[in-house]
């Protein structure tokens, strides 16, 4: 994207992808240009966290303790005595 200073009147070029504040300042004269409001912002949809995900979660380390398979489910009367 190409921009003008409009102290030192050159122009120059940035980089929208790789945009700091230091690219703010104009390279020739270390200006701090104003861009031009006629550019529109990008509106992001902000994706939030899907509960779903976290459910299936849950469920599935519910689904390890199964209490049919427990040690302690097994007949030692005969060791007795
Ligand atoms: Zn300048």
């Amino acid at each position: 994207m190409a921009f003008m200073c409009k102290k030192c009147k050159k122009a120059f070029r940035k980089d929208m992808s790789n945009y700091d504040e230091s690219d703010e300042y104009c390279p020739h004269c270390d200006n701090h240009y104003v861009i031009e409001a006629k550019t529109p912002q990008a509106v992001l949809g902000v994706e939030g966290d899907d509960p779903r995900i976290d459910a299936r979660m849950i469920k599935d380390d519910r689904v390890r303790q199964d209490p049919t398979r427990s040690v302690f489910v097994q007949d030692f009367t005969d060791n007795i005595g």
